[in-house]
């Protein structure tokens, strides 16, 4: 159940915010804030009032503003999702807690440190492997091949999905949904040319292609409802079938014998 957003400018929200400084003493512990909503106000927007207005410590990350940088992904109530994003007369109630995301160390406050996040999806070599020389011309696909593939290029690496995985908080080299989807992005690029085999061949352990428990966190809290468990799904499912089909080559080749 939502607010009544026609009631909103009267209501008075608490926001309870999880407060940590890795410099300091290495103490959790929280503080509350009341704040009068405004029309429109997301979640980003209140925190800001808090800093200018209440708390100049209160520490997060933000950019854009507008859902496209990936910078202020928190929990919010539990649920990972863009500070930005989030309206508070769409919350259910005027309590709110407001946490870091898990997976990643604090640095303060809200703020993590990314690098677990950028480890993984640096071993997925995210990037176009092409022999074309893109110096003297342009390479270009039509915009039926940009269908096969536009979903996953909405990808703003918030990380939410990182955060709520239940895999990578039980084992934190586990690769993660982000970075799988980044990998199938470029394996349905028609201009991809690496050994699409031999990459999955190298993830098939439970820290890449089986370690997702398929308990769909990770869709839920895409800002950008890319699916992430369905990409997994579709790795798997092309790994299983491009070695059925070299096996059982194999197999009419020896016959042929
Ligand atoms: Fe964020 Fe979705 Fe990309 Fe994960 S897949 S990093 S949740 S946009």
């Amino acid at each position: 159940m939502h607010l009544k957003k026609e009631n909103i400018n009267d209501q008075q929200f608490t926001i309870k915010i999880l407060r940590y400084n890795q410099r300091q003493n290495n103490e959790f512990y929280f503080s509350d804030y009341s704040i009068l909503a405004t029309p429109g106000m997301t979640i980003l927007d209140a925190l800001l009032h808090i800093q200018e207005l209440q708390d100049p410590t209160l520490a997060f990350r933000y950019s854009c503003r507008g859902a496209v940088c990936g910078s202020c992904g928190i929990l919010i109530n539990g649920q990972a999702n863009l500070a930005c994003r989030v309206q508070l007369a769409n919350l259910p109630s005027t309590n709110i807690l407001l946490e870091p995301l898990p997976n990643l160390p604090i640095i303060k406050d809200l703020i993590v440190d990314m690098e677990p996040f950028w480890d993984a999806y640096r071993k997925i070599e995210p990037w176009l492997h092409t022999c074309v020389d893109s110096q003297n011309r342009e390479n270009l696909i039509s915009k039926k091949e940009l269908e096969q593939f536009s979903l996953y290029t909405n990808c703003i690496l918030c990380a939410c999905c990182y955060a709520a995985c239940p895999v990578i908080a039980r084992d934190d080299q586990y690769l993660g949904p982000a970075a799988l989807v980044k990998l199938y992005r470029f394996f349905r690029d028609p201009r991809e040319q690496r050994d699409q085999q031999q990459s999955l061949l190298q993830l098939n352990n439970s820290q890449g292609l089986w370690g997702c428990d398929t308990v769909f966190r990770c869709r839920d809290s895409c800002p950008k409802e890319i699916r992430p468990t369905d990409v997994i799904t579709a790795l798997r499912r092309q790994f299983v079938s491009s070695g059925l089909i070299k096996f059982f080559q194999r197999i009419r080749g020896i016959n042929k014998k």
